[in-house]
Protein backbone atom coordinates (compact mmCIF):
# COMPACT_ATOMS: atom_id res chain seq x y z
CA UNK A 1 0.00 0.00 0.00
CA UNK A 2 1.18 3.92 -0.55
CA UNK A 3 1.78 6.63 1.80
CA UNK A 4 0.78 8.97 -0.81
CA UNK A 5 -0.67 8.79 -4.51
CA UNK A 6 -0.53 12.12 -6.34
CA UNK A 7 -2.77 12.07 -9.80
CA UNK A 8 -1.51 14.66 -12.47
CA UNK A 9 1.63 15.94 -13.10
CA UNK A 10 1.14 19.72 -13.81
CA UNK A 11 2.25 22.47 -11.41
CA UNK A 12 0.37 21.75 -8.80
CA UNK A 13 1.23 17.78 -8.57
CA UNK A 14 4.13 17.80 -9.06
CA UNK A 15 4.84 20.81 -6.51
CA UNK A 16 3.11 18.23 -4.35
CA UNK A 17 5.32 15.67 -5.57
CA UNK A 18 8.83 17.80 -4.01
CA UNK A 19 7.42 18.38 -0.87
CA UNK A 20 5.57 15.15 -0.36
CA UNK A 21 9.19 13.71 -1.54
CA UNK A 22 11.10 16.06 0.53
CA UNK A 23 9.01 15.16 3.66
CA UNK A 24 10.41 11.36 3.11
CA UNK A 25 6.27 10.27 2.53
CA UNK A 26 7.89 8.39 -0.75
CA UNK A 27 4.75 10.03 -2.84
CA UNK A 28 3.68 7.92 -5.95
CA UNK A 29 2.75 10.38 -8.89
CA UNK A 30 0.60 8.74 -11.99
CA UNK A 31 1.15 10.54 -15.09
CA UNK A 32 -1.91 10.76 -17.19
CA UNK A 33 -2.77 10.85 -21.02
CA UNK A 34 -1.41 15.15 -20.78
CA UNK A 35 1.70 14.79 -19.42
CA UNK A 36 2.77 18.07 -17.66
CA UNK A 37 -1.36 19.59 -18.02
CA UNK A 38 -2.45 22.62 -19.63
CA UNK A 39 1.07 24.38 -19.17
CA UNK A 40 2.66 22.27 -22.35
CA UNK A 41 -0.08 23.32 -24.88
CA UNK A 42 1.29 27.25 -24.36
CA UNK A 43 4.62 27.93 -25.73
CA UNK A 44 6.31 30.46 -23.21
CA UNK A 45 5.74 31.42 -19.98
CA UNK A 46 6.22 34.71 -19.09
CA UNK A 47 4.90 34.89 -15.48
CA UNK A 48 6.05 32.14 -13.26
CA UNK A 49 8.40 33.80 -11.29
CA UNK A 50 11.77 33.12 -11.60
CA UNK A 51 12.31 32.88 -15.22
CA UNK A 52 12.75 36.44 -16.36
CA UNK A 53 13.33 35.51 -19.68
CA UNK A 54 10.46 33.38 -19.39
CA UNK A 55 10.66 29.75 -19.83
CA UNK A 56 8.24 27.24 -22.45
CA UNK A 57 5.68 25.33 -20.52
CA UNK A 58 7.07 21.93 -20.87
CA UNK A 59 10.76 22.73 -20.04
CA UNK A 60 9.20 24.13 -16.85
CA UNK A 61 7.15 21.03 -16.02
CA UNK A 62 10.29 19.02 -16.86
CA UNK A 63 12.34 21.29 -14.76
CA UNK A 64 9.53 20.46 -11.59
CA UNK A 65 9.47 16.90 -12.44
CA UNK A 66 13.14 16.67 -12.43
CA UNK A 67 13.02 18.71 -9.05
CA UNK A 68 10.73 16.10 -7.34
CA UNK A 69 12.22 13.35 -8.67
CA UNK A 70 15.46 14.42 -7.26
CA UNK A 71 14.12 14.10 -3.84
CA UNK A 72 12.69 10.70 -4.64
CA UNK A 73 9.51 10.97 -6.46
CA UNK A 74 8.47 7.61 -8.00
CA UNK A 75 6.22 7.78 -11.20
CA UNK A 76 3.57 6.10 -12.95
CA UNK A 77 2.50 6.09 -16.58
CA UNK A 78 -1.90 5.99 -16.68
CA UNK A 79 -4.58 7.01 -16.33
CA UNK A 80 -6.98 6.92 -13.29
CA UNK A 81 -10.85 5.90 -14.51
CA UNK A 82 -12.28 5.28 -11.35
CA UNK A 83 -11.99 5.53 -7.43
CA UNK A 84 -13.51 4.25 -4.07
CA UNK A 85 -12.86 6.64 -1.30
CA UNK A 86 -15.79 4.62 0.91
CA UNK A 87 -13.38 3.09 3.19
CA UNK A 88 -9.96 3.14 3.85
CA UNK A 89 -7.62 2.40 2.66
CA UNK A 90 -8.47 4.70 -0.52
CA UNK A 91 -8.90 3.04 -3.87
CA UNK A 92 -7.82 4.36 -7.29
CA UNK A 93 -8.65 1.90 -10.51
CA UNK A 94 -6.16 2.35 -13.45
CA UNK A 95 -7.52 2.22 -17.36
CA UNK A 96 -5.33 -1.46 -17.51
CA UNK A 97 -7.79 -2.90 -14.30
CA UNK A 98 -4.60 -2.11 -11.99
CA UNK A 99 -6.09 -1.03 -8.05
CA UNK A 100 -3.60 1.31 -6.47
CA UNK A 101 -4.44 1.49 -2.59
CA UNK A 102 -3.28 4.30 -0.63
CA UNK A 103 -3.54 6.01 2.76
CA UNK A 104 -3.20 9.68 1.38
CA UNK A 105 -4.84 10.90 -2.11
CA UNK A 106 -3.78 14.53 -3.59
CA UNK A 107 -6.14 14.93 -6.69
CA UNK A 108 -4.27 17.38 -9.18
CA UNK A 109 -5.96 16.03 -12.51
CA UNK A 110 -6.53 19.92 -13.60
CA UNK A 111 -8.93 21.08 -16.02
CA UNK A 112 -9.10 21.49 -19.92
CA UNK A 113 -10.00 24.57 -21.61
CA UNK A 114 -12.32 23.39 -23.69
CA UNK A 115 -11.87 24.32 -27.45
CA UNK A 116 -14.61 24.60 -30.86
CA UNK A 117 -12.97 20.81 -31.97
CA UNK A 118 -12.57 21.79 -35.60
CA UNK A 119 -9.50 20.67 -37.57
CA UNK A 120 -7.45 24.04 -38.32
CA UNK A 121 -8.31 25.65 -34.55
CA UNK A 122 -6.99 22.16 -33.09
CA UNK A 123 -3.42 22.20 -35.25
CA UNK A 124 -2.46 25.62 -34.04
CA UNK A 125 -3.85 25.79 -30.42
CA UNK A 126 -0.47 26.72 -28.61
CA UNK A 127 0.71 28.70 -32.05
CA UNK A 128 -1.40 31.56 -32.46
CA UNK A 129 -4.72 29.91 -30.84
CA UNK A 130 -5.23 29.50 -27.23
CA UNK A 131 -7.46 28.74 -24.25
CA UNK A 132 -5.55 31.26 -21.70
CA UNK A 133 -5.55 35.24 -22.13
CA UNK A 134 -3.48 36.17 -18.90
CA UNK A 135 -0.54 33.07 -20.45
CA UNK A 136 -0.40 34.06 -24.27
CA UNK A 137 -2.04 37.68 -24.54
CA UNK A 138 1.19 39.90 -23.46
CA UNK A 139 2.31 38.29 -26.77
CA UNK A 140 -0.23 39.96 -29.15
CA UNK A 141 1.07 43.84 -28.38
CA UNK A 142 -0.16 45.86 -30.77
CA UNK A 143 -2.21 43.39 -32.59
CA UNK A 144 -5.70 42.35 -33.34
CA UNK A 145 -6.71 39.44 -32.06
CA UNK A 146 -10.38 37.54 -31.68
CA UNK A 147 -12.02 36.18 -28.36
CA UNK A 148 -14.95 33.74 -29.11
CA UNK A 149 -17.40 32.99 -26.23
CA UNK A 150 -20.21 35.00 -24.08
CA UNK A 151 -19.42 33.91 -20.82
CA UNK A 152 -17.74 35.84 -18.24
CA UNK A 153 -14.39 34.35 -18.88
CA UNK A 154 -14.78 35.71 -22.32
CA UNK A 155 -15.52 39.20 -20.60
CA UNK A 156 -12.71 39.19 -18.42
CA UNK A 157 -9.98 37.35 -21.35
CA UNK A 158 -11.29 40.56 -24.36
CA UNK A 159 -11.02 43.45 -21.42
CA UNK A 160 -7.57 41.88 -20.60
CA UNK A 161 -6.65 42.02 -23.95
CA UNK A 162 -7.19 45.36 -24.80
CA UNK A 163 -4.13 46.15 -22.75
CA UNK A 164 -1.87 44.67 -25.36
CA UNK A 165 -3.61 44.23 -29.03
CA UNK A 166 -4.55 46.89 -31.13
CA UNK A 167 -8.44 45.50 -31.51
CA UNK A 168 -10.42 42.96 -30.25
CA UNK A 169 -12.85 41.20 -32.19
CA UNK A 170 -15.74 38.95 -29.85
CA UNK A 171 -17.54 36.24 -31.77
CA UNK A 172 -20.64 34.86 -29.82
CA UNK A 173 -22.84 32.30 -31.58
CA UNK A 174 -26.14 34.03 -29.69
CA UNK A 175 -27.44 38.15 -29.79
CA UNK A 176 -26.66 38.35 -26.34
CA UNK A 177 -23.95 37.53 -23.99
CA UNK A 178 -24.12 34.58 -20.88
CA UNK A 179 -21.96 36.93 -18.83
CA UNK A 180 -23.00 39.55 -16.20
CA UNK A 181 -24.05 42.69 -16.68
CA UNK A 182 -21.64 44.67 -15.48
CA UNK A 183 -18.79 42.68 -17.15
CA UNK A 184 -20.87 42.72 -20.65
CA UNK A 185 -21.63 46.43 -20.36
CA UNK A 186 -17.08 46.98 -19.84
CA UNK A 187 -17.17 44.97 -22.88
CA UNK A 188 -19.95 46.60 -25.15
CA UNK A 189 -18.48 49.92 -24.18
CA UNK A 190 -14.76 49.55 -24.66
CA UNK A 191 -13.09 51.19 -27.42
CA UNK A 192 -10.77 48.41 -28.96
CA UNK A 193 -13.14 45.83 -28.32
CA UNK A 194 -15.46 45.04 -31.78
CA UNK A 195 -18.73 42.25 -31.04
CA UNK A 196 -19.75 40.23 -34.15
CA UNK A 197 -22.86 38.63 -32.64
CA UNK A 198 -24.46 35.47 -34.27
CA UNK A 199 -21.57 34.38 -35.41
CA UNK A 200 -19.19 31.38 -35.19
CA UNK A 201 -16.04 30.32 -36.39
CA UNK A 202 -15.79 27.94 -39.18
CA UNK A 203 -12.04 27.78 -40.00
CA UNK A 204 -8.28 29.34 -38.22
CA UNK A 205 -6.24 30.34 -41.27
CA UNK A 206 -2.78 29.85 -41.37
CA UNK A 207 -2.30 26.07 -40.77
CA UNK A 208 0.06 25.74 -43.67
CA UNK A 209 2.31 28.25 -41.85
CA UNK A 210 1.93 26.93 -38.74
CA UNK A 211 0.54 30.12 -37.73
CA UNK A 212 -2.75 31.70 -36.88
CA UNK A 213 -3.28 34.17 -40.07
CA UNK A 214 -6.96 35.11 -39.83
CA UNK A 215 -10.49 34.07 -38.98
CA UNK A 216 -13.18 32.39 -41.44
CA UNK A 217 -16.47 34.20 -39.57
CA UNK A 218 -19.98 32.93 -40.36
CA UNK A 219 -23.14 34.97 -39.65
CA UNK A 220 -25.72 32.02 -38.54
CA UNK A 221 -28.87 33.98 -39.15
CA UNK A 222 -27.36 35.19 -42.70
CA UNK A 223 -24.72 32.63 -43.64
CA UNK A 224 -22.72 35.59 -44.82
CA UNK A 225 -18.91 34.72 -43.97
CA UNK A 226 -16.46 36.90 -43.33
CA UNK A 227 -12.40 36.64 -42.78
CA UNK A 228 -10.84 38.48 -40.35
CA UNK A 229 -6.80 39.09 -39.90
CA UNK A 230 -6.43 37.99 -36.67
CA UNK A 231 -3.35 36.49 -35.44
CA UNK A 232 -4.38 35.67 -32.01
CA UNK A 233 -7.70 33.16 -31.55
CA UNK A 234 -8.60 33.20 -27.53
CA UNK A 235 -11.44 30.69 -27.22
CA UNK A 236 -13.02 31.31 -23.80
CA UNK A 237 -16.05 28.94 -24.46
CA UNK A 238 -15.55 26.93 -20.31
CA UNK A 239 -13.33 24.44 -18.60
CA UNK A 240 -13.71 21.65 -17.92
CA UNK A 241 -12.39 19.93 -15.13
CA UNK A 242 -10.97 16.30 -15.18
CA UNK A 243 -12.83 14.80 -12.12
CA UNK A 244 -14.85 12.34 -13.95
CA UNK A 245 -12.89 9.42 -12.35
CA UNK A 246 -13.65 11.13 -8.86
CA UNK A 247 -17.54 11.24 -9.22
CA UNK A 248 -19.66 9.71 -6.51
CA UNK A 249 -16.66 9.50 -4.02
CA UNK A 250 -16.20 13.60 -3.13
CA UNK A 251 -17.97 16.75 -3.24
CA UNK A 252 -18.22 18.34 -6.29
CA UNK A 253 -20.21 21.82 -7.43
CA UNK A 254 -22.74 21.63 -10.38
CA UNK A 255 -19.85 21.96 -12.98
CA UNK A 256 -17.77 19.24 -11.51
CA UNK A 257 -15.01 21.29 -9.83
CA UNK A 258 -13.42 19.96 -6.74
CA UNK A 259 -15.02 21.56 -3.34
CA UNK A 260 -11.96 21.84 -1.28
CA UNK A 261 -11.36 24.36 1.83
CA UNK A 262 -7.75 24.62 1.82
CA UNK A 263 -7.26 21.53 -0.27
CA UNK A 264 -9.25 19.09 2.15
CA UNK A 265 -11.86 17.41 0.46
CA UNK A 266 -15.36 16.25 2.07
CA UNK A 267 -13.17 12.75 2.42
CA UNK A 268 -10.67 12.50 5.37
CA UNK A 269 -7.48 11.61 3.16
CA UNK A 270 -8.66 12.61 -0.24
CA UNK A 271 -6.69 16.68 -0.79
CA UNK A 272 -7.46 18.55 -4.21
CA UNK A 273 -5.20 21.38 -5.56
CA UNK A 274 -4.59 23.55 -8.60
CA UNK A 275 -7.29 24.39 -11.43
CA UNK A 276 -9.76 20.72 -10.68
CA UNK A 277 -10.89 22.96 -7.58
CA UNK A 278 -10.25 26.08 -8.86
CA UNK A 279 -12.43 28.27 -11.55
CA UNK A 280 -10.79 31.40 -10.52
CA UNK A 281 -7.50 32.35 -10.94
CA UNK A 282 -6.30 28.89 -12.86
CA UNK A 283 -2.54 30.32 -13.15
CA UNK A 284 0.44 27.73 -12.96
CA UNK A 285 1.21 29.83 -10.11
CA UNK A 286 -1.84 29.46 -8.13
CA UNK A 287 -1.85 25.50 -8.95
CA UNK A 288 1.90 25.27 -7.50
CA UNK A 289 1.17 27.44 -4.15
CA UNK A 290 -2.09 24.62 -3.17
CA UNK A 291 -0.17 21.93 -4.27
CA UNK A 292 2.12 22.56 -1.35
CA UNK A 293 -0.40 23.23 0.47
CA UNK A 294 -1.63 19.79 0.23
CA UNK A 295 1.22 17.95 0.70
CA UNK A 296 1.64 19.80 3.29
CA UNK A 297 -1.65 18.68 4.74
CA UNK A 298 -0.86 15.54 3.61
CA UNK A 299 2.36 14.89 5.66
CA UNK A 300 0.46 16.61 8.77
CA UNK A 301 -2.30 13.65 8.84
CA UNK A 302 0.29 10.97 8.25
CA UNK A 303 1.94 12.06 11.23
CA UNK A 304 -1.08 12.40 12.98
CA UNK A 305 -1.88 8.47 12.37
CA UNK A 306 1.91 7.74 13.32
CA UNK A 307 1.86 9.54 16.11
P1 LIG B 1 -19.63 29.75 -19.37
O1 LIG B 1 -20.07 28.35 -19.47
O2 LIG B 1 -20.28 30.68 -18.42
O3 LIG B 1 -19.73 30.44 -20.80
C1 LIG B 1 -19.30 29.79 -21.94
C2 LIG B 1 -19.63 30.66 -23.14
O4 LIG B 1 -19.10 30.03 -24.31
C3 LIG B 1 -21.14 30.86 -23.37
O5 LIG B 1 -21.41 32.16 -23.77
C4 LIG B 1 -21.45 29.85 -24.49
O6 LIG B 1 -22.44 30.30 -25.37
C5 LIG B 1 -20.14 29.82 -25.25
N1 LIG B 1 -19.93 28.53 -25.89
C6 LIG B 1 -19.96 27.31 -25.29
N2 LIG B 1 -19.68 26.35 -26.18
C7 LIG B 1 -19.48 26.99 -27.37
C8 LIG B 1 -19.15 26.53 -28.66
N3 LIG B 1 -18.96 25.25 -28.94
N4 LIG B 1 -19.04 27.44 -29.64
C9 LIG B 1 -19.22 28.77 -29.39
N5 LIG B 1 -19.51 29.25 -28.18
C10 LIG B 1 -19.64 28.37 -27.17
O7 LIG B 1 -18.04 29.64 -19.09
P2 LIG B 1 -17.02 30.73 -18.48
O8 LIG B 1 -15.68 30.10 -18.57
O9 LIG B 1 -17.21 32.03 -19.12
O10 LIG B 1 -17.43 30.84 -16.95
C11 LIG B 1 -17.42 29.67 -16.10
C12 LIG B 1 -17.88 30.08 -14.69
O11 LIG B 1 -16.88 30.89 -14.05
C13 LIG B 1 -19.16 30.92 -14.72
O12 LIG B 1 -19.92 30.59 -13.61
C14 LIG B 1 -18.65 32.33 -14.60
O13 LIG B 1 -19.60 33.24 -14.06
C15 LIG B 1 -17.44 32.16 -13.68
N6 LIG B 1 -16.45 33.22 -13.92
C16 LIG B 1 -16.49 34.32 -13.11
C17 LIG B 1 -15.60 35.35 -13.30
C18 LIG B 1 -15.67 36.52 -12.41
O14 LIG B 1 -16.65 36.70 -11.73
N7 LIG B 1 -14.64 37.35 -12.38
C19 LIG B 1 -14.57 35.31 -14.35
C20 LIG B 1 -14.63 34.13 -15.16
C21 LIG B 1 -15.56 33.12 -14.94
P3 LIG B 1 -23.98 30.37 -24.93
O15 LIG B 1 -24.09 31.57 -24.05
O16 LIG B 1 -24.71 30.52 -26.23
O17 LIG B 1 -24.27 29.07 -24.24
Amino acid sequence: MENVVIVGTGPAGLTAALYCARANINPLVIEGVQPGGQLTTTTEVENYPGFPESITGSELVLKMREQAERFGARYLTGEVVKSDFSGKPLKLEMADGQIIESSIVIIATGASAMYLGIESEQKLIGRGVSGCATCDGAFYRDEHVAVIGGGDTAMEDATFLTRFASKVTMIHRRDEFRASKIMSDRVKNHEKIEIMWDSVVDEVLGVEDNTVKGIKVRNVKTDEVVELPVTGVFVAIGHKPNSDAFKGQIEMDENGFIIADNTKTNVDGVYACGDVQDHIYKQAVTAAGTGCAAALEATRSLEKYDA
